[in-house]
């Protein structure tokens, strides 16, 4: 049996030590009470900020005028924009300077190239450019730092495994020590749980790597962990069905589009988008953002490859590509290149759209951060109805940090210990450190990345459909009894692994679920017995949830300014 380590006690505990987790951690220390960080990983160096970010979205009224109507227009037309409640999105562009300003006084450069922030990028010709460039190479490491200068503990290499409601509010949650071979429980009691666990990857077969499912464009051990613990103690999701596809070097598996200073050409040098004939560093060609689907239409219909070509930059806009590179922590493509003689200005590089992922599709969230069941909040890439990347994380974890700890001042802990919740999870997960020769955690993720494929898949040129989503629902419930009955594992590690695809199996579900109410075909969710765009759901978002071992489903206005 897994040995229980300890019991932990704090007031406000932080699921995922990313770039969220971290500024929430911070906002909370700052407020005097006990906050504590259980980081899967070491918060120095994880989740999808690991090596560094290069743009940060944000209004700055000296750049942008004090209207600040326009850039919340412009951030809705962004890559990020489609699924924003409106109220959220303006409170965090009204807070999201000072939040850049925090980040340069505690060491992070957000100003590389002057005296004052300098904006670039992701931007249309002639328009507000609402990404703040700047150096991020070391923010996870300063962003520690001042976690831990501010009171708060980081508790590293603790994936948390199951939240706790007691009486209807959180109260704590079980976590996994995998800092050895041997892996032991840990109960947190906390008043307070903010979850922050970033993307949900490994969902899908990795689309230029199938071979290594790790290979992926955003951090790999982000799983959904967040979405798949608050789905199963009832908390609301949004958006869950709408697919999203990033889009990069084609098998790198790199995110990071807008650092390349470029334009997409077919073969024969015909350019692929409107935007632009000549990149700059201020203005690039957007069309990747754009037309999301660009890279797997033209190998559809047989006009592509589509390349990036770099030739005709100058010296300067090279050099400073090259650099936002590694502000940006794709030393490894810098490194490639580096390595092979791959001169940018002299090669096309292809680009592929990436394999579907849930970033900005998950937790409901209220205008501070909170969700359906009292004192749970989320921020950043898990949160379903508000997204904007660095900085929303950013933002919206300094918001909901804040507003947990005042918060948690005036409520008392719960008892967790004796929770028969506890009891069934750690029951199951001892089962597969009990069990010899059975099937691997790696077999599970596997099949249910087939399933989703093969049943829920994202478009362009795949459909959905009633039968193939009930399907996929019979086929999702059959793995996971299986897995549950024959997964076995040898460590700590391995156990983390079988979770995290019982996670995504979760999350697996709940996309069916939504997929199957959205009778309509909307972006990437293409319905092939409901063809259209249903204009009466535009404004609406479809909330999905489990409620007395039912799912329910419900469709809401957006929330307006
Ligand atoms: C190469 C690349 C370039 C990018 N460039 C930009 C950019 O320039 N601008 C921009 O705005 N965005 C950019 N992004 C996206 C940006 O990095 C993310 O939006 C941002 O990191 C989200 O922050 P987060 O806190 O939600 O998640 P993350 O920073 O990914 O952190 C999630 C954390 O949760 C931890 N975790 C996961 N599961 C558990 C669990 N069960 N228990 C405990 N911990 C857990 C993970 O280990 C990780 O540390 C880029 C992403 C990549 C990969």
């Amino acid at each position: 049996m897994i040995r229980f380590k300890d019991t932990i006690t704090t007031d406000v505990l932080i699921v995922g030590g990313g770039i969220g987790g971290l500024c929430a951690a911070i906002a909370s220390a700052q407020n005097g009470v006990d906050t504590l960080v259980a980081e899967k990983s070491d918060s120095r160096r994880s989740g999808s900020g690991a090596t560094g970010n290069d743009h940060f979205l944000c209004y700055y009224p000296k750049a942008h005028g004090d209207d600040i109507m326009p850039i919340l227009q412009e951030t809705f037309q962004s890559q990020i924009g489609g699924f924003h409640d409106p109220k959220l999105t303006l409170r965090f562009l009204k807070e999201s300077i000072a939040m850049a300003d925090r980040w340069l006084e505690w060491g992070i450069n957000m100003r590389p190239f002057g005296p004052d922030y300098e904006f670039m990028g992701h931007a249309f010709p002639g328009r507000p450019r609402i990404w703040l460039k700047y150096d991020g190479h070391n923010q996870k490491y300063v962003l520690t730092a001042q976690a831990k200068k501010a009171g708060a503990k980081i508790l590293n290499h603790s994936p948390v495994l199951d939240l706790i409601k007691v009486d209807g509010e959180i109260a704590g949650a079980l976590a996994l020590d995998v800092s050895g071979e041997e892996p032991a429980f840990r109960l947190i009691r906390a008043k307070k749980i903010i979850l922050a666990t970033g993307t949900a990857n490994r969902l899908y077969p990795a689309a230029g790597t199938p071979g290594s499912p790790f290979n992926t464009a955003f951090c790999p051990a982000c799983t959904g962990a967040a979405q798949a613990q608050a789905w199963r103690i009832g908390a609301k999701m949004v958006n869950m069905e709408m697919p999203n596809r990033h889009a990069g070097p084609k098998f790198f598996a790199r995110a990071g589009k807008s650092t390349w200073i470029g334009v997409y050409r077919y073969p024969d040098g015909k350019l692929l988008g409107p935007f632009v004939k000549q990149a700059t560093r201020y203005v690039g060609d957007i069309t990747c953002d754009v037309w999301n689907t660009a890279y797997t239409d033209v190998a559809h219909n047989g006009t592509g490859p589509a390349y990036i070509d770099c030739s005709e930059i100058n010296k300067d806009d090279l050099d400073f590509m090259k650099a936002g590179m590694v502000s940006e922590g794709l030393t490894a493509v810098v490194d490639y290149m580096n390595r092979t003689g791959l001169d940018v200005t002299k090669h096309a590089f292809e680009f592929m759209q990436y394999e579907p992922h849930l970033i900005g599709r998950g937790l409901e969230v209220d205008i501070n951060g909170e969700s359906s069941i009292p004192g749970l909040y989320g921020t950043g890439d898990m949160v379903g109805n508000f997204r904007a990347d660095i900085s929303g994380a950013a933002v919206y974890g300094w918001i909901a940090g804040n507003h947990a700890a005042q918060t948690a001042k005036t409520c008392a802990l719960k008892d967790v210990e004796g929770s028969d919740w506890v009891k069934e999870r750690t029951e199951l997960y001892d089962s597969f450190v009990e069990r010899k020769n059975g099937g691997t955690w790696k077999e599970a993720n596997l099949g249910l990345q087939q399933i989703m494929a093969s049943y829920a898949a994202a478009g362009p040129y795949n459909v959905r459909s009633e039968t193939l989503l009930n399907a996929g629902l019979k086929y999702l419930g059959d793995l996971r009894k299986e897995a549950v009955s024959s997964m076995s594992v040898d460590n700590a590690h391995g156990l983390m692994r079988a979770v995290e695809a019982l996670d995504l199996m979760d999350n697996g579900e709940i996309i069916m679920h939504a997929a199957l109410e959205r009778r309509e075909t909307r972006g990437m969710h293409i319905r092939s017995d409901y063809t259209f765009t249903n204009p009466l759901l535009a404004n609406k978002f479809l909330q999905v949830w489990q409620e007395d071992g039912q799912v329910r489903t419900n469709w809401r206005e957006r929330w307006g300014l």
